[in-house]
């Protein structure tokens, strides 16, 4: 009789009783340090995925953790009821540190494009003066925002959209990295902003062509509409600047931040703008029981405090470097094309005798890597930020063996 591991058990488990909107890698973690995680039977891999980007301070990081343990032994959850002693002194923080006047605090990268949406709408009528409920926003094809209904509104990709209509209606769709199109589609008046990834993640790491984000910026400006960037995976120092659209020295109207906002230990986003935006919110229109927890705002000070004394921008900026010269010593027919900025890159994956990405990713976890797939060709390689050059010299190593394997 074979033997059922505790992996299989857990899958098993997770097969039965859980919805099965994910496809996961078939390994199961139980826990992670740094850049590393290890399985249930204690295999140990470099997890070069990064909960999409949300543990860019690696696992369990100590700084972050203490003031997790330490503000839940206090105060977990007031709601927006009270005030609560913490939150302010977030909103201080982080406000300053990006540069802005106020923050908004939510729980989720979704929460927060929805929360920009429904600013950028306010401010529209409110400021702009554009007739009521007529207001529109420009989003590019191949975004990612994330999962709501308004949200898959604006997608292009038949699996987040297909079936779940009636959609939210106030958005015009434009092709990534198309200055020229930006540029027609604001010629109509009602426009009210432009939201937009830096970086492409979920499409696959699409790094657009450089000056597209000033230009699309200046475009803004001149036409009255909002800069809305949606920095949820590209921000805090994922691609070697604190923010993605510091690359291009872009200011935005307004800042979408999640993911890395906590390390990864707690759900926190937040939206930033100045005033003349951000007090378009009056009390009673905007909020969420969990946005603004005292746990939440001890650990984004944390989080962002260790972004900062460990300069993990300049390391991803040094290492992503590193780690694209290296993959394109990669030598198979596979590799087509390696991308990316700072510490999110991919590879583009031309299958090979009926292989693809996925059995890429499979070889990989066994040599002790882990990835996943993003849109069946691509590989998002992301590791926490906080890998050390040596490491990642090893972890490229097993990346190379891997796809070598498929001759
Ligand atoms: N925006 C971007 C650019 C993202 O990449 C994601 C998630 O991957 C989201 C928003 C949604 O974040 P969440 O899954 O926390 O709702």
């Amino acid at each position: 009789m074979t033997k059922i591991t505790a992996s299989q058990q857990a899958m098993d488990l997770e097969d039965k009783y859980g919805a099965h909107n994910y496809h996961p890698l078939p390994v199961v973690l139980a826990k992670g340090e740094g850049p590393f995680m290890w399985d249930v039977e204690g295999k140990r891999y470099f997890d070069f995925l990064s909960a999409y980007s949300a543990v860019n301070q690696g696992h369990c990081n100590p700084k972050i953790v203490e003031a997790l343990v330490e503000q839940a032994r206090t105060l977990t959850l007031t709601s927006r009821a009270f005030y609560n002693d913490s939150l302010g002194s977030f909103e201080k923080f982080a406000a300053e540190f990006f540069g802005f006047d106020k923050l908004l605090p939510m729980n989720t990268g979704a929460e927060g494009v929805e929360t920009a949406i429904k600013l950028c709408r306010k401010w529209a009528y409110e400021k702009k003066g554009i007739p009521e409920n007529q207001a529109k926003i420009v989003v590019c094809e191949g975004n990612f925002h994330g999962r709501t209904t308004t949200i898959i509104s604006m997608s292009t990709d038949p699996d987040a959209k297909k079936n779940f209509g009636p959609y939210t209606p106030g958005f015009i769709i434009i092709p990534y990295n198309d200055v020229s199109a930006l540029e027609k589609a604001l010629e109509d008046p009602t426009v009210a902003g432009f939201m937009v990834e830096p970086i492409q993640g979920e499409a696959g790491v699409f790094v657009p062509d450089e000056g597209y984000l000033s230009k699309c910026s200046a475009l803004c400006k001149q036409k009255n509409v909002l800069f809305i960037a949606d920095e949820v995976q590209t921000g805090i120092a994922r691609t070697g600047r604190m923010l993605a659209c510091d690359h291009e020295n872009v200011k935005p109207d307004i800042l979408i931040l999640g993911k890395a906002l906590s390390g990864g230990v707690y759900p926190v986003s937040a939206v930033l703008a100045n005033d003349d935006i951000m007090l378009c919110f009056k009390p009673g229109q905007h909020g969420s029981t969990f946005g603004g927890n005292p746990i939440a705002a001890k650990v984004g000070i944390a989080a962002l405090e260790v972004v900062r004394d460990e300069k993990l921008a300049e390391r991803a900026e040094y290492l992503g470097k590193l780690f694209r010269e290296e993959c394109k010593n990669i030598a198979s027919n596979m590799v087509q094309i390696v991308r990316g900025k700072g510490l999110l890159n991919a590879i583009v994956i031309k299958p090979e005798n009926g292989s693809e990405a996925w059995d890429v990713c499979i070889r990989m976890k066994d040599n002790g890597l882990l990835a996943k797939p993003t849109h069946r060709h691509i590989i998002r390689f992301a590791p926490p930020l906080v890998i050390t050059e040596k490491q990642l010299r090893e972890a490229v190593g097993i990346i190379r063996k891997s796809i070598e394997s498929f001759g």
